[in-house]
């Protein structure tokens, strides 16, 4: 059996497509399969047209989240519900296309892989948000020891044992990923041409996105901590040299008497502190997150009864 966890989030405009693409490039590999839609808050007539594909075919079928959790936690909670032996993660706007999931089945069987991931190659989002996602994946890439996550993301199939250490993950902070590549494991790619989104507005604001690259540097990396402590000893390197020269010109008698020095070297000090008690906020706040051991999501609804499904 084949689970395949779609996060859904305002998609109204989508979901006939990918109900109707879904049902057919999974029946290319097996009739035995399930679609869980996660609705995640939307507030638009998704869950309503969820629902009424549900009474159709009940091998889709709808977790509801009880409020907006985010994507990565919809995915969480999918994952959490799916009963396949293989399970498969798409996002809900038909980026990438669900017909390669059964190549993606082939490659785990063939080559007896426990995970792989669709690897974009070419990407047809506006040059903006692509010239970030570059950006990130450059960061990401060098300081996380994770070199592979290059152009991967959500789109995915694993077997069953990779799933479960993949949840065995609790941590709230959750960059999937990541995450994936992080449990090991036999991993491979194949390789595809991301579409734009189907549809309707991304669901992801450029600030959510950054949130989400930002979970993905503090959790995987220390980048962030070594910034501030290589960026203070090189400025007690400096200052140690200013003063030195400072101490010399008094004593030689040249000493500039300028108040414009001072305020830059104010303002630079001053602003340079806010910004790593800022990193270390992060650090505190996440940590702090962790504690509190807070659910990652809360489900409402599951629409799962099962009937015959070949009349
Ligand atoms: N999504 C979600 N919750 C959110 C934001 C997005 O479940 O808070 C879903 C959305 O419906 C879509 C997927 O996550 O199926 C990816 O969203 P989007 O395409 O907007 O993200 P992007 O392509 O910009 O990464
Ligand atoms: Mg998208």
């Amino acid at each position: 059996m084949i689970s395949l966890v779609i996060p859904i989030y305002n998609e109204e405009l989508l979901i006939e497509k990918l109900f109707y693409r879904c049902t057919q490039a999974l029946s290319t590999i097996t009739e035995d399969f399930e679609i869980i839609c996660v609705d995640d808050g939307s507030q638009d007539r998704s869950l309503e047209i969820l629902k009424s594909f549900h009474k159709k075919d009940t091998r889709f079928k709808v977790l509801v989240l009880s409020r907006n959790f985010g994507h990565q936690a919809a995915y969480t909670a999918g994952l959490q519900h799916a009963k396949g032996e293989y399970i498969a993660m798409m996002d809900g706007d038909l980026q990438d296309p669900p017909e390669l999931l059964a190549s993606m089945h082939q490659k785990l069987l063939s080559e007896q892989l426990d995970i792989v991931h669709g690897k974009r190659q070419k990407r047809k989002e506006q040059w903006g948000k692509k010239a970030l996602i570059k950006l990130f994946h450059f960061v990401f890439k060098r300081f996380s020891q994770i070199s592979d996550v290059n152009d991967v993301g959500n789109f995915s199939i694993m077997n069953r044992k990779a799933l479960n250490a993949f949840l065995s993950l609790t941590e709230k902070n959750r960059y999937l990923p990541g995450l994936r590549f992080f449990i090991g494991f036999t991993q491979g790619f194949v390789y595809y041409d991301r579409e734009d989104r189907q549809d309707g507005e991304a669901k992801m604001s450029t600030l959510k996105l950054i949130n989400l690259a930002l979970d993905a540097i503090f959790s995987f990396s220390d980048l962030p901590i070594k910034i501030c402590l290589y960026t203070g000893l090189i400025g007690m390197i400096l200052f140690f040299f200013a003063g030195l020269y400072t101490l010399i010109s008094k004593i030689i008698g040249i000493a500039i008497i300028g108040w414009s020095s001072i305020l830059l070297s104010l303002y630079f000090l001053g602003s340079i502190q806010l910004l790593f008690m800022g990193i270390l906020g992060e650090y505190v706040f996440r940590i702090y997150k962790e504690t509190q051991q807070r659910p990652i999501f809360i489900v409402k609804e599951f629409y799962s009864e099962e009937r015959n499904y070949n009349n």
